[in-house]
Formats: C-alpha cells, sequence, structure tokens
C-alpha cells in the first residue's frame, strides 16, 4: 500500500494541499467556513413525503442544524427496488417483476417532484439543501433545487461526475469510499482543482475493516483521517457521516461526539421522525429527541475542543 509521499505533494496533489489557501464555500444564502462553528447537516435518508421533509426541517432547526440533507436518487446495492426508495409493499410480487425499470426521463421527473418538496422545507425553514446525484446529465435539473451536490462514496472516482459537477456553480461533497485511501480522496479533490472547481469539502464515512464489531454494523470510522486531511489539505472541511459509517442508531451520537472532538468541521447525520419506518437506512437514523441531544453535546464540545489542532 502506498501513501502520501513528499512526491505526491509536489506531482500529484499540489492545488489541494495548498496551505494558507482561503476555500470559499457557498451553499445558498449559508457560507460554510472550516474556522466557525461546526457545520451540522441533517435529515432523512430518502424523502419520502412533503409533510415528512417539512417536519424534519422544522425540528432539524430548532435544534441547531445549518442545512437539510435528503436522499431523491438511492444507489442501491440491489437491483430490485425502487431508484427513489420507497418501499415495495406488494409481497405477491415475485421479485423480478416488482420494479419496472424507469426511463430516464420518468426517473428525472419522479426524482424532480421530491427535490421540490426538499427545497420548499428548505426554503421555509432557512436551510440550504444538499442531495446526492446519481447521473451526470441530471446536474441542470437538480441545480434549480439544491444548494449543494453529494457524491456519494460509491462514485467517489467516476469522471462523467467529476466533469459535470466542475462546469457547475453549487459546491460539493466528495465521500471518501470506504476502501481507499486519503491520498485517492486527495487525488480525486486534485482533479477538481485542474477542472478551476475549489468549493468542495470531504466528507469521512467508514473504512472496511474484517469486523465492525456488531453484525448490524458496516465500516469504521476513520478518526485519524480528520487528522491527516487537516493536515494535508488545511484549506478543505472535512464532514463525518456516522450515520453510514456505523448504519447503527446506537452508535451515531457517539461516534458524532468523537469526531467533533478530533476537529471534524462538520456532521451528516440522518433523522427521521419515526426511524424504524425510515424507507431507507430504518437502523442508522436519528429521532427528534436524540438528534437534539446530540446537538447540545456537540455544542459544548466545540467548546472546550481546539478544533483546528489534532
Ligand atoms: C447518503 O448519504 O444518503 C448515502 C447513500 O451515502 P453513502 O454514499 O455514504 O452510502
Ligand atoms: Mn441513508
Amino acid at each position: 500500500m502506498k501513501d502520501i509521499s513528499s512526491g505526491d505533494l509536489i506531482n500529484n496533489i499540489p492545488l489541494v494541499t495548498r496551505k494558507d489557501y482561503t476555500r470559499i464555500i457557498k451553499a445558498g444564502k449559508l457560507k460554510l467556513n472550516n474556522k466557525a462553528q461546526v457545520t451540522v447537516i441533517a435529515g432523512p435518508c430518502t424523502v419520502e413525503s412533503k409533510p415528512q421533509i417539512m417536519e424534519i426541517a422544522k425540528n432539524i432547526k430548532s435544534s441547531g442544524a445549518k442545512m437539510l440533507r435528503g436522499g431523491v436518487f438511492k444507489p442501491l446495492t440491489f437491483p430490485y427496488g425502487d431508484p427513489l426508495g420507497r418501499p415495495d409493499t406488494d409481497s405477491s410480487v415475485t421479485t423480478g417483476d416488482r420494479w419496472k425499470i424507469l426511463s430516464k426521463n420518468e426517473l428525472f421527473k419522479k426524482a424532480e417532484i421530491r427535490l421540490g418538496y426538499l427545497k420548499e422545507a428548505g426554503e421555509k425553514y432557512g436551510l440550504p439543501v444538499i442531495s446526492e446525484i446519481l447521473y451526470a446529465d441530471s446536474v441542470k435539473m437538480m441545480s434549480t433545487y439544491v444548494d449543494m451536490f453529494q457524491i456519494g462514496y460509491r462514485h467517489m472516482f467516476n469522471m462523467d461526475l467529476i466533469e459535470a459537477l466542475s462546469a457547475s456553480k453549487k459546491p460539493i461533497m466528495i465521500k471518501r469510499h470506504s476502501g481507499e485511501s486519503i491520498r485517492s480522496l486527495l487525488g480525486v479533490a486534485e482533479h477538481f482543482e485542474v477542472r478551476g472547481k475549489h468549493d468542495f469539502v470531504f466528507c469521512e464515512r467508514g473504512v472496511s475493516t474484517p469486523h465492525t464489531h456488531s453484525i448490524e454494523s458496516r465500516a469504521i470510522v476513520d478518526i485519524q483521517a480528520i487528522c491527516a486531511l487537516n493536515e494535508y489539505a488545511p484549506s478543505v472541511m472535512v464532514f463525518v457521516d456516522p450515520s453510514h459509517a456505523t448504519f447503527k442508531r446506537s452508535y451515531v451520537s457517539a461516534v458524532s461526539r468523537a469526531a467533533v472532538a478530533a476537529g471534524a468541521d462538520g456532521l451528516l447525520v440522518e433523522v427521521h421522525p419515526e426511524p424504524d419506518k425510515a424507507w431507507v437506512d430504518p437502523l442508522q437514523a436519528l429521532n427528534f429527541k436524540d438528534f437534539d441531544l446530540l446537538m447540545k453535546d456537540i455544542t459544548a464540545i466545540v467548546k472546550i475542543s481546539k478544533k483546528d489542532k489534532c
């Protein structure tokens, strides 16, 4: 395994590792800043309905979140699910027949309705919104609705997305793939840099390990990645996604607190009014009460931690 060498810093990742460089990240009216307080982005895995996203926006706002997340295009592991995340309740239909493959046009039209709900909720509660992009040809359509694009961990190296998003004026969150190194993540960021795209943030969402302490959990949050990214790329904000990394509700708050204490600039947390009933990822979302408690803890930790020093 290769790691970051002094040659890399000069030849492969000179732009993303610049010191004394100020990166301006503007999501809607919000200016994100790694010297400011920890930025918490919260919301459901999937935008399920207008009332659902409205209720979530209202609650996370009152707990102190700064942005609203909500998936619309769901990168499902297996093809036998609705590409927008709706659960299948008709057990009489055999798996192969369950979901008809939608044309891109049909899919985008359906997605647009949910993106509209997300935007409306964000506007009503003063929360810029972020959503995952799966298709490079949806940048234009999604730009009407979102304030920031999320590149899911599966798509870290997707050159179509890198090209298309480099031309966009909206900022980007790049999630690190669970099997990829910090060196590779910095390489992806450098692809953006050379295309003139500088307004991106990183998101650590756990690394693959032979064991994760629990049958339900999925990855291990690499706390050292926060330190390494702060060291190598001090101008880039580092978010941590404790929800998709742990995949386990009872681990989310503790891992969030640890991430903030270690110098994370922000968190991406899944929140749902009835977590067990979430269409997607029901094991990991926090309810409003637990999210509120977490936000209080985060505020207390920020007060005592030197968040820019690992
Ligand atoms: C998500 O944030 O909704 C998501 C699917 O994330 P990841 O790419 O980390 O799985
Ligand atoms: Mn999810």
